[in-house]
C-alpha cells in the first residue's frame, strides 16, 4: 500500500484573532493541496483567500444568473470527415457575467456540481439547446444531432430526469433521436449499480448517449458492455499526439476499432491540424470535432455555418485528402 500525505500549512500572522482562525486558513491550504493533484503541501496565502471568495461568490450569484438570462449556449460543430459537412453540434455553456465577462464553463461547472445548483443549470442548457435545435429545424436547416453534456450530480440527485428531458424534447418537437447525451467515462463509473435504472431510463427516452473524453479516464472497459452507448468521443489528449507518438496512434486506432466492433459511432475530438485530421480518416474514424474544422460559436453564427452548407447552394468540395 502506498501512502501519501497532503499537508495546508498557515503561519501565525498578529491579525489572526483565534486558534480557530488560523486551523481555517491551514484547512483552504490543504485543499489546495488536494486539487493540485496531492501527495504535495501548499502555504495558505491572500491570493487563496480570493480564490475561496470568489468561488463563494460564484456559488451565491449562479442561481440567480440562471434566471437573470446570462447564461449562453455555443455550438461547435461535428463534421463527417469523408464530405466535411456538419453532421451534428455539441451544445457548450457560458456564462456572460455583468462585471466579469465571459465565463468558461471549467470556472462554474465544478461548483454548479458542489452546491447542487447544476441541475438547474442542465435543466436551463437542455430547454435552450431543445429551443435552438427548433428554430433551426423550423428554419430549415439541418445541424444533425445536438449534443449536450450531463454531470453525475444530475444523475445521482434528479431521480425525474429521464422524465424532465422527454418533457423538454416534447415541448419543443424534438425527435429524441436528434439530442444526444455526453457523459464522461467518470460518471459512468461514479454512478453506481443504484442509479444504473436511469440510464435504462434514459435509453427508453431514445436519446442517444456518448462517452466523451474516451480514453483518458478509467482503464475499466465494463461500463461498454453496461450501458448503452451509442457513441464513443476520442479525448483531445490522445487527439493531440497521433502524429508525434507512435503510441498515441497505435490507442487512438485501437479506440476507432472498439467503436466498430461494438457497432457504435466514433468521433475524435479536440482536431487541431490536417495533419491530425488526415491520420484520422486514415484510420477508418468517421467524424471530428475540434477548431480545425470550427471553434465553439454563437447561435447566429453556426446558423450562417448552416445556411452556408444548406442543401439550396452549391456544395463546398470536401476540404479533406485521404491518406492511403
Ligand atoms: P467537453 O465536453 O469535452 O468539451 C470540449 C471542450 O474542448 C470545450 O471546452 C471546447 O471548447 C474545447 N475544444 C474544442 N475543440 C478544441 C480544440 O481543437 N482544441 C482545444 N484545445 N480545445 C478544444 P469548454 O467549452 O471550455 O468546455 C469544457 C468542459 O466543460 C466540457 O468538456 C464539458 O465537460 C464541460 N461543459 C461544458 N458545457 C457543459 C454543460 O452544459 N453541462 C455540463 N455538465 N458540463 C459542461
Ligand atoms: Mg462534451
Ligand atoms: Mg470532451
Amino acid at each position: 500500500m502506498r501512502i501519501t500525505a497532503s499537508i495546508g500549512i498557515a503561519l501565525y500572522t498578529a491579525d489572526i484573532a483565534t486558534p480557530d482562525a488560523l486551523m481555517v486558513q491551514a484547512d483552504l491550504a490543504l485543499y489546495r493541496a488536494k486539487e493540485d493533484g496531492r501527495d504535495c503541501f501548499r502555504f495558505h496565502s491572500d491570493e487563496l483567500d480570493l480564490k475561496i471568495h470568489e468561488r463563494v461568490t460564484v456559488a451565491a450569484e449562479l442561481r440567480a444568473a440562471i434566471e437573470r438570462g446570462e447564461m449562453r449556449l455555443h455550438y461547435q460543430p461535428q463534421v463527417d470527415l469523408a464530405s466535411g459537412r456538419t453532421v451534428g453540434i455539441e451544445a457548450l455553456v457560458r456564462w456572460q457575467h455583468p462585471q466579469r465577462g465571459l465565463i468558461g464553463p471549467a470556472e462554474f461547472i465544478p461548483i454548479a456540481e458542489r452546491t447542487g445548483s447544476i441541475v438547474a443549470l442542465g435543466q436551463w442548457v437542455l430547454d435552450e439547446a431543445c429551443r435552438q435545435l427548433n428554430t433551426w429545424q423550423r428554419q430549415g436547416l439541418h445541424p444533425g444531432v445536438v449534443a449536450v453534456n450531463v454531470s453525475a450530480v444530475q444523475i445521482k440527485t434528479q431521480p425525474t430526469l429521464a422524465r424532465d428531458i422527454a418533457a423538454t424534447l416534447a415541448r419543443w418537437q424534438i425527435n429524441p433521436h436528434d439530442m444526444e447525451l455526453e457523459l464522461t467515462e467518470s460518471v459512468l463509473m461514479d454512478v453506481s449499480q443504484q442509479h444504473s435504472q436511469a440510464f435504462e431510463a434514459l435509453r427508453q427516452v431514445g436519446v442517444r448517449t456518448a462517452i466523451d473524453d474516451f480514453g483518458t479516464g478509467y482503464s475499466s472497459l465494463q461500463y461498454l458492455t453496461t450501458y448503452p452507448v451509442t457513441r464513443l468521443k476520442i479525448a483531445q489528449d490522445l487527439v493531440s499526439g497521433v502524429n508525434s507518438d507512435g503510441r498515441n496512434a497505435t490507442v487512438v486506432r485501437a479506440a476507432i476499432r472498439l467503436a466498430q466492433e461494438l457497432g457504435i459511432d466514433c468521433i475524435a475530438e479536440g482536431v487541431e491540424t490536417k495533419a491530425q485530421a488526415d491520420f484520422l480518416v486514415s484510420a477508418g474514424c468517421d467524424s471530428a470535432q475540434g477548431y480545425y474544422f470550427g471553434a465553439p460559436v454563437s447561435a447566429e453564427q453556426m446558423t450562417h455555418r448552416l445556411r452556408q452548407q444548406s442543401p439550396r447552394r452549391k456544395l463546398a468540395s470536401p476540404k479533406l485528402t485521404v491518406v492511403a
